[in-house]
C-alpha cells in the first residue's frame, strides 16, 4: 500500500460531531453581530507581503517569524494571512467605504502563523472578527465591548472569561513614555532576554507583553504607560470605563496590556482565561486609529476585536451549557429498484421543498428492502418513507414510524408532505 499523506503540522481537520460546535458558535457570532447592525465582509486569504509587514511592522513577532511567506510563479512575494485586520482594512480602502463613513464589518477565517503548535495554539487556526471604522469613540469602544461580552455569555463561557482594559494613548503621548521605558529597560539591560535586546529600541512596548517568566518582576516594576496619558486618552479611557459599569461589565486594568505597533491608540482590551494554560486570551480587541492613514488611507479613526475560534470552542467544551444544534435526521427514504429510486429521489426534493427545516436522507448504494431498514434505523430517523413498486403503482408512498408502534399508513405524496410538516414543527 502507499504511504498515507499527513495534514501539515499544526494545521488540524475539525472532524464531526466537533464541527457542532463550530457551527453553534458562528450562528452566535453571526446573529450578535448582525443584532448590532454590523455587515460581512469577505476578502482573500493572501495578501502581498507589504501589507503585513507595513500594518503589523516589521519588529514583531509575526512579521519576524510566524508568517508564512513565499514568491508565486510571478516572483511576487505573498503572504498566508496571519491576521485580518490589514486586509480588512485595505479591502475596504480599496473599494472607497471609508471616506467620510461609518462601516461596522465582521468577518471569520483561517489564519496562519508559523508558531510552536501547542494547546490553544497552531500554525491554522481561526478568527472571528469585528471592526467599525469612522468612529472615534468611547461610545462605540463601550459598545463593541458589551458586544464581545454578550458573546460569550450565550456561548456559555463569560464566567471562565475576565475582561482586561488598558489605554495606550495617543502616538505622541506614547513616545514620551518610550523614552521614559527605554530609559528604565537600559538601566535593566542584564534582565533583559535575547528579544528584548532586539526590540529594546525599536519596539520597546512589544518588551511588555513578553511571555518570558524571567522578566515578570522586571515589566511589573516598569513605568506605567497609564501614569503618562495625555489629557485626551485619559478622558476617553474614563468615560469608557463609566460607560462598561453603567452596563454591568467587569474588568480589570492591566497597565501591562500593549499591543508593539505605532498604529494601536488609546483603547486595548482583551477577554482572559485560566483554563486554557498560556494560551490564556481568547478575544483581543483595540483602537487603531493610524492604520489606515499608515497603508496610505486618509486618517480613519477604527476599533475591532478579534475572537480565537479554537480557543473558544476548547471553552465550550468546559462550559456547562448545552451547545446542542438539534440536527437528527427526520426521514429515512428507502427504494427497492431503479426505477423506484428515481421516483424517490423525486419525491425526496418535493418532501424537502415543501416541509420547511426537514432533514431527510435519501437511501443510495441500493440493497435489499431489510437491509435498507436497518440503515434507516441507525441514521436515528423517527421515520422510513418507502417507495417500492406497490407505491410506483398506487401513486402513494408508506410511512413507517421506526419509533413508535403505529401501523404503517400510506399517503399521497401532498398529504405526506402535510403531515412531515405538523410533526416536526411540534418538535
Ligand atoms: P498570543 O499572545 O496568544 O500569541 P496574539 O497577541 O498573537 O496572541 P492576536 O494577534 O491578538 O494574538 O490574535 C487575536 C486572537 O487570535 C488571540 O487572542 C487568540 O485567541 C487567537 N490566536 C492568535 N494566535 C493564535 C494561534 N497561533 N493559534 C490559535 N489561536 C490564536
Ligand atoms: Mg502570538
Amino acid at each position: 500500500m502507499a504511504e498515507m499523506i499527513q495534514a501539515v503540522r499544526g494545521m488540524n481537520d475539525i472532524l464531526p460531531p466537533e464541527t457542532f460546535l463550530w457551527l453553534y458558535a458562528e450562528y452566535i457570532f453571526r446573529r450578535t453581530l448582525l443584532g448590532h447592525g454590523f455587515q460581512e465582509i469577505r476578502f482573500p486569504i493572501l495578501e502581498k507581503t507589504e501589507l503585513f509587514k507595513r500594518s503589523i511592522g516589521e519588529i514583531t513577532d509575526i512579521v519576524e517569524k510566524e508568517m508564512y511567506t513565499f514568491l508565486d510563479r510571478n516572483e511576487e512575494s505573498l503572504t498566508l494571512r496571519p491576521e485580518g485586520t490589514a486586509s480588512c482594512a485595505r479591502a475596504a480602502m480599496e473599494h472607497g467605504m471609508l471616506h467620510n463613513q461609518i462601516q461596522r464589518l465582521w468577518y471569520s477565517g483561517p489564519c496562519f502563523r508559523y508558531e510552536r503548535p501547542q494547546k490553544g495554539r497552531y500554525r491554522q487556526f481561526h478568527q472571528f472578527s469585528a471592526e467599525v471604522f469612522g468612529l472615534t469613540g468611547p461610545d462605540i469602544d463601550a459598545e463593541l465591548i458589551v458586544m464581545s461580552a454578550s458573546i460569550l455569555e450565550k456561548l456559555g463561557i463569560k464566567s471562565f472569561s475576565t475582561l482586561q482594559l488598558n489605554s495606550l494613548g495617543t502616538p505622541a503621548s506614547r513616545s514620551e513614555y518610550r523614552k521614559r521605558l527605554i530609559h528604565y529597560l537600559s538601566e535593566n539591560k542584564d534582565q533583559l532576554d535575547e528579544d528584548s535586546v532586539r526590540r529594546l529600541h525599536k519596539n520597546p512596548l512589544r518588551i511588555l507583553d513578553s511571555k518570558n517568566p524571567d522578566m515578570k518582576d522586571l515589566i511589573a516594576n516598569a513605568p506605567k504607560l497609564l501614569d503618562h496619558l495625555d489629557e485626551e486618552s485619559l478622558q476617553h479611557f474614563e468615560k469608557l470605563q463609566e460607560y462598561l459599569k453603567y452596563a454591568g461589565i467587569n474588568f480589570e486594568i492591566n497597565p501591562c496590556l500593549v499591543r508593539g505597533l505605532d498604529y494601536y491608540t488609546k483603547t486595548v482590551f482583551e477577554w482572559v482565561t485560566d483554563k486554557l494554560g498560556a494560551q490564556g486570551t481568547v478575544c483581543a480587541g483595540g483602537r487603531y486609529d493610524g492604520l489606515v492613514e499608515q497603508l496610505g488611507g486618509k486618517p480613519t479613526p477604527a476599533i475591532g476585536f478579534s475572537f480565537g475560534m479554537e480557543r473558544t470552542i476548547l471553552l465550550m467544551k468546559q462550559s456547562e451549557k448545552n451547545h446542542k444544534i438539534d440536527t437528527g435526521i427526520h426521514a429515512y427514504l428507502i427504494t427497492d429498484s431503479e426505477s423506484t429510486f428515481a421516483a424517490g429521489l423525486k419525491t425526496a426534493n418535493y418532501l424537502r421543498t415543501k416541509v420547511p427545516g426537514l432533514r431527510l436522507v435519501l437511501h443510495c448504494g441500493g440493497g435489499s428492502l431489510k437491509n435498507q431498514f436497518k440503515k434507516a434505523d441507525k441514521s436515528g430517523a423517527q421515520y422510513a418513507i418507502i417507495i417500492g413498486e406497490h407505491e410506483l403503482k398506487t401513486r402513494s408512498i408508506s410511512l413507517k414510524n421506526l419509533r413508535e408502534d403505529i401501523p404503517q399508513q400510506s399517503l399521497y405524496q401532498d398529504e405526506l408532505a402535510e403531515y412531515l410538516k405538523l410533526k416536526i414543527s411540534k418538535k
